[in-house]
C-alpha cells in the first residue's frame, strides 16, 4: 500500500507529480535543493488546481486538503518515511546516480525508487542502488496533471511486483500506461526528439521560419502545437540532454543534435522557464 510518496526535484516536473499525488490522497514529500524552486512549486500547484476547480475538473473542496497534504523540504533526509520515491531532477547523469545512491541509503528497504528521467537507462540509475529489482522508471508528460500517458519503463532487473505496483499506482491517479523495454528514449522521446531536432535543423538551414515550421507541423500534422513551440515548453537544456543520450546510446549520427540546438542552451536560451528559446515569454 503506497500511502507517502517523496519526489525529488520540485521543478516543471516536479511539481506535476507532487500535484497528482496529492489531489489523488497521498502524502507528499517535495524535495529539492532550492527553496526558490519549492515555494514556486506550491504556488504552481495551488494555481494549477484552481484551474482545474474552474473548468470542474475537480470540485473545489478538494484543493485545500490536497495541498495541505504536500510538505516541502531541503533535506533529503526527510524522505525517510516515503513507500515511495519519484526523481525528478535535472537530467543530468552523475547527478541522478548521486542522488539515487543517497536515497538508497535513506529510503526503507520496502520503498520503490522512480526515476521520471526521460532517457537516462534505468538500468544504470538502478546500479547506483542496493535495490536494483526496486527500481523502475515511471515517466510522466508535462504538463502531469493534463497528460494521460506515463511510460512505465522495465530496468534490466526491475522485478515483476516492483512493476505491477507502478501500473497499480498509475492506474489510481488516472493515467494511461505505455510499457517500455530500457532502451535510449524509450517510446516516446525516441520518436519525439528526432522531429524536433529536425524542425531545428530545418530552421537552422534556413529551409523556413520558426513560425512556418511550426504551423506547418501544427496544421498539417494534426498536433496541438509546433516543435519549436513545444520544444520551448519541454526547456531547450532538456531536449538537448534527451538527444545526446540517443546520439550516444545508439551511436548513429543520425541523432546528433542541431548545433543551434547546442548554441541556443550555451547562450542560457532555455525556452520558456529563461523567457527566451525559440520564441520570447
Ligand atoms: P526543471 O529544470 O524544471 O527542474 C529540475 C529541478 O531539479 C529544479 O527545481 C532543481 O532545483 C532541482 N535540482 C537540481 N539539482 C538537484 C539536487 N541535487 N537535489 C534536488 N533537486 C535538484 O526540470 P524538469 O523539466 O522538471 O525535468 C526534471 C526531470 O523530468 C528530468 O529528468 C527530465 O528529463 C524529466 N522530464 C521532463 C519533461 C519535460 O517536458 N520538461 C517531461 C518528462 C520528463
Amino acid at each position: 500500500m503506497i500511502n507517502t510518496v517523496a519526489v525529488l526535484g520540485a521543478g516543471q516536473m516536479g511539481s506535476g507529480i507532487a500535484h497528482v499525488f496529492a489531489l489523488t490522497g497521498h502524502s507528499v514529500l517535495l524535495y529539492d535543493v532550492s527553496e526558490s524552486q519549492l515555494a514556486r512549486a506550491l504556488a504552481v500547484i495551488q494555481q494549477n488546481m484552481e484551474r482545474q476547480a474552474k473548468k470542474g475538473d475537480i470540485p473545489q473542496s478538494l484543493i485545500p486538503e490536497s495541498l495541505a497534504r504536500i510538505t516541502t523540504t531541503r533535506e533529503m533526509i526527510s524522505l525517510a518515511p516515503a513507500d515511495f520515491c519519484v526523481e525528478a531532477v535535472t537530467e543530468h547523469e552523475p547527478l541522478k546516480l548521486e542522488i539515487f545512491a543517497k536515497l538508497d541509503s535513506i529510503a526503507e528497504p520496502s520503498a520503490i525508487l522512480a526515476s521520471n528521467t526521460s532517457s537516462i537507462p534505468i538500468t544504470k540509475i538502478a546500479s547506483a542502488t542496493g535495490r536494483p529489482h526496486q527500481v523502475v522508471g515511471m515517466h510522466f508528460m508535462n504538463p502531469v496533471p493534463v497528460m494521460k500517458l506515463v511510460e512505465v519503463i522495465r530496468g534490466h532487473a526491475t522485478s515483476e511486483e516492483t512493476f505491477q505496483t507502478v501500473i497499480g499506482l498509475a492506474a489510481k491517479l488516472g493515467k494511461e500506461v505505455a510499457v517500455s523495454q530500457d532502451y535510449p528514449g524509450f517510446i516516446v522521446n525516441r520518436v519525439l526528439i528526432p522531429m524536433i531536432n529536425e524542425a531545428i535543423f530545418a530552421l537552422y538551414e534556413g529551409v523556413a521560419s520558426a513560425e512556418d515550421i511550426d504551423r506547418g507541423m501544427k496544421l498539417g500534422t494534426n498536433q496541438p502545437m509546433g516543435p519549436l513551440t513545444l520544444a520551448d515548453f519541454i526547456g531547450l537544456d532538456t531536449v538537448l540532454a534527451i538527444a545526446n543520450v540517443l546520439y550516444d546510446g545508439f551511436k548513429d549520427p543520425k541523432y546528433r543534435p542541431c548545433p543551434l540546438l547546442v548554441k541556443m542552451v550555451n547562450a542560457g536560451y532555455l525556452g520558456r522557464k529563461s523567457g527566451r528559446g525559440f520564441y520570447s515569454y
